[in-house]
């Protein structure tokens, strides 16, 4: 086997698009669900771009999203504990009733850990 990625990747990565991140965004204090703010975790607008800042047009700097108490998130986007450890993980919480993000998207830890733990079930009987 032969790795072609490096065909097409740079160690130095994308210039041009690493440059225009540089100048249309500014790294930023950001609140990250179930976990909260982390500084200089995140990107904002830069106030050249403030015309197009959802967060200055709309006012939504004060919104809190509110998470389920059952949910464990957090713990889990830490690597604290696994999906499976979540007392709503498969009952309360699944992909097709979701308390948290990581259930939501298929590709989310809780989501993951939930269809492979079908597959394991099926590959077994
Ligand atoms: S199983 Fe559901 S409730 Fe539990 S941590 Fe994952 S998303 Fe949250």
């Amino acid at each position: 086997m032969e790795n072609q990625y490096t065909r097409a990747v740079r160690r130095e990565g994308n210039v041009p698009a690493q440059n225009l991140l540089r100048e249309v965004f500014r790294v930023s204090d950001r609140a990250w669900r179930g976990i909260g703010e982390i500084p200089m975790s995140g990107y904002a607008l830069r106030d050249e771009y403030a015309e197009y800042d959802a967060e200055k047009i709309f006012d939504v700097g004060e919104i809190r999203t509110q998470e389920s108490p059952l949910c464990i998130a957090g713990m889990i986007l830490q690597g604290l504990r696994k999906p499976n450890e979540c007392p709503a993980f498969g009952t309360q919480c699944t992909p097709e009733h979701p308390l948290g993000a990581p259930m939501v998207s298929s590709e989310g830890a809780c989501a993951a850990y939930y269809h492979f733990g079908e597959y394991r079930m099926e590959r077994q009987s």
